[in-house]
C-alpha cells in the first residue's frame, strides 16, 4: 500500500493528534498527575526526535508543556492519551 503524501502542515497536525497546542498555555485545562507527566517526559528524554530547546521535532510542542495534557500522544505511539482508567497512562 503506498504511504499516503502529506504537504509539512498536514503532516505537522496529523503527528498532533489530538493534542490542542492552546491547551498548553491554558490553566483551566485538566492537568495529568504529576507522575504521569514525568513519565512521560522521561520518555521524550530518551527519545531522538526530542531537541535541545525540549521541543519534539516531530510535533513541533513543547513537551514540558504537552506532557501534562490528557489528550496528548506522543507521535511515535512511545506514549499515550491519559485516562482515569489506566492510571499509568504510557502506551
Ligand atoms: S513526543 Fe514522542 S516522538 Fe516526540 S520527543 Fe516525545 S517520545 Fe519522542
Amino acid at each position: 500500500m503506498e504511504e499516503e503524501k502529506l504537504n509539512p502542515y498536514q503532516q505537522w497536525k496529523k503527528n498532533l493528534g489530538e493534542t490542542r497546542v492552546w491547551d498548553m498555555v491554558n490553566p483551566t485545562i485538566e492537568r495529568v498527575p504529576k507522575d504521569v507527566a514525568q513519565a512521560r517526559y522521561d520518555v521524550c528524554k530518551g527519545c531522538p526526535f526530542l531537541l535541545p530547546t525540549t521541543q519534539c521535532s516531530k510535533c513541533g510542542c513543547f513537551m514540558k508543556a504537552k506532557v501534562k495534557l490528557p489528550l496528548a500522544e506522543c507521535p511515535e505511539h512511545k506514549w499515550g492519551k491519559f485516562s482515569q482508567d489506566t492510571p499509568t497512562a504510557t502506551a
